[in-house]
């Protein structure tokens, strides 16, 4: 099979919303609704490195567009095209009939259409969704956008994919904490509902006190966070304990959940839009004037926090 008839096989498909010319040119051609502005992001997923090499590919396909939804949804914007450039060690059919599947079942979940990509080969499977949006330019959602007083908050539940990923590397039974690192569920509804009212997004992948740490420096505030109020899974505090799990919430990556930053006056209304848009959301902290992160205990023993989230390099 050469790469063209691969294109074909499993990648072309009828075209989706705006798309003037998908695949086959050398570009792909595409209308943004009239008063919108186009929102770009990129993500690109490395065997070994943001999963273990034994997730099946169904799950690959899932994941590499569902981190990609992740980040236009912490834009606020609404998810339309993606590109994928597909490094693969062999074309084997098998792998790519479910590597489709998974990777069009993220996708078609938001009616985003593949217009393009790029496929060569390589020693390692390397996985790269480029995907576009687009959003009203009064509704971006910014991480600079937090101020002293503001809410913080959190959709979902936290840790529970850092845990997930432990049981899928040790070979060991969770069902539910795995399927939260093999298919997480992007909070691109939220987004886009509260994207006029909070006042700074971002979503959660390195870990919440590391993603939280880039909206507080973004936005030139600090925060206090308790760690009593994090939002646990039963599942979680079954297999983790409370301390562990907290622990896990805090630093543990992978989640994709939503982190916000909402003014004391629009709290109620963003709560009454999170309700509507069907996603739990957890009052976790207050943004304040004091710069850093810290942490509290119910309120009291309140300490900065050190451990930090995952680094690539
Ligand atoms: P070019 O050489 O002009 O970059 P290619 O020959 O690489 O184009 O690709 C031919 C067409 O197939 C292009 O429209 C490209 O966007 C599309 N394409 C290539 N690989 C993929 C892929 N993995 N998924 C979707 N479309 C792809
Ligand atoms: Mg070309």
């Amino acid at each position: 099979m050469d790469e063209f008839e691969l294109i074909d096989r499993y990648f072309r498909r009828t075209v989706g919303h705006g798309v003037a010319l998908g695949i086959g040119d050398d570009g792909a051609v595409l209308n943004v609704p009239n008063g919108r502005q186009l929102v770009a992001v990129v993500d690109t997923t490395v065997a070994g490195v943001h999963y273990p090499d034994n997730l099946p590919a169904a799950d690959i396909g899932y994941r590499a567009v569902a981190v990609n939804l992740s980040d236009i949804a912490a834009m606020g914007a609404t998810p339309s095209w993606m590109t994928l450039a597909l490094t693969l060690p062999a074309s084997d059919p098998d792998w790519l009939e479910q590597f489709a599947s998974g990777m069009f079942a993220a996708a078609d979940a938001y009616g985003v259409a593949l217009v393009g990509g790029d496929t060569t080969r390589g020693s390692q499977t390397v996985v790269s969704v480029q995907l576009l949006g687009h959003a009203a330019s009064h509704a971006i959602l910014k991480r600079s956008g937090a101020r002293p007083g503001d809410g913080i908050y959190v959709s979902g539940t936290l840790g529970d994919a850092a845990a997930g990923l432990q049981l899928l590397q040790k070979g060991e039974a969770g069902d539910f904490l795995k399927e939260r690192f093999r298919r997480p569920e992007a909070r691109v509804t939220l987004g886009q509902a509260v994207a006029s009212i909070a006042g700074a997004a971002i979503d959660i992948s390195d870990g919440l006190a590391a993603d939280l740490d880039r909206i507080l420096t973004a936005s030139g505030v600090g925060a206090t966070v308790d760690r009593q109020a994090l939002p646990l899974s039963a599942e979680l505090l079954a297999w983790a304990g409370a301390d562990e799990a907290r622990r896990l919430a805090l630093t543990g990556g992978d989640d994709y959940e939503l982190c916000l930053a909402v003014p004391a006056v629009d709290e109620a209304e963003f709560q009454r839009l999170a309700r509507q848009a069907g996603v739990s959301v957890t009052r976790i902290g207050v943004a304040e004037a004091t710069p850093g992160l810290r942490i509290s205990t119910g309120g009291a023993d309140v300490r900065p926090l050190k451990e930090p989230g995952f680094r690539h390099f």
